[in-house]
């Protein structure tokens, strides 16, 4: 399987690290050694003295397709769930500006945390989903996905024209603003609505 990950899909985020609106989605690969499950600790890498956290609703894909339109997308996912897309955010400034490809700071080991999911049929509007993260108890981060710059179902129609989606691969939708580091002895909450369905340690 394969992660998929949207870069620059929430205005006030876009705008945050300074980068313009993009006029098609943006999207970058991480691999399957990415994932963290089961609320397992985040161990911080030696490579990076700036991870960030990203909090993401995150997709789940249930069928094989390519060159999905998107009237159909919605029947290509049937989870919705939240992740981390942790990011160098040092590495990922000397990539930027070298005009280099991000994964050193995107696709380490372990840089993609993973919730629970929840079916689409339990969510009463799939585009006005609340999320949130906290921090050691404090909130800092909070989004919906009605201020998403491209839908769920538009990034589905726009990364089916390039990748074949098979099942089970997973697509990252982006974060709103607040991004910031984590330190060793942080503890990570994500939610989506009230209900906590990510809880994990940075050590
Ligand atoms: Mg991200």
């Amino acid at each position: 399987m394969k992660i998929i990950c949207i870069g620059r899909n929430y205005v006030d985020h876009a705008k945050e690290l300074k980068n313009p609106l993009p006029e098609k989605p943006v999207f970058f690969l991480k691999p399957d050694s990415a994932i963290l499950r089961r609320n397992q600790p985040f161990f911080y890498p030696d490579f990076s003295n700036e991870i960030h956290f990203e909090t993401e609703l995150v997709l789940k894909i249930c069928k094989l397709g390519r060159h999905i339109p998107k009237r159909l997308a919605n029947s290509f996912y049937n989870e919705i769930g939240i992740g981390i897309d942790f990011t160098a955010r040092d590495l990922q400034a000397e990539c930027k500006k070298k005009g280099l490809p991000w994964e050193i700071a995107k696709a380490f080991d372990f840089s993609a945390p993973l919730g629970k999911f929840r079916a689409v049929s339990q969510f009463k509007d799939i585009n006005n989903i609340n999320f949130s993260l906290l921090v050691n108890e404090e909130k800092r981060q909070e989004g919906n996905s009605k201020d998403m710059i491209f839908s769920f179902d538009e990034i589905i129609a726009y990364i089916s024209q390039f990748l074949t989606l098979k099942t089970g691969d997973l697509i990252y939708t982006g974060t709103p603003a607040g991004v910031g580091p984590v330190q060793k002895g942080d503890q990570l909450k994500a939610y989506i609505e009230n209900e906590l369905l990510l809880d994990f340690k940075v050590k």
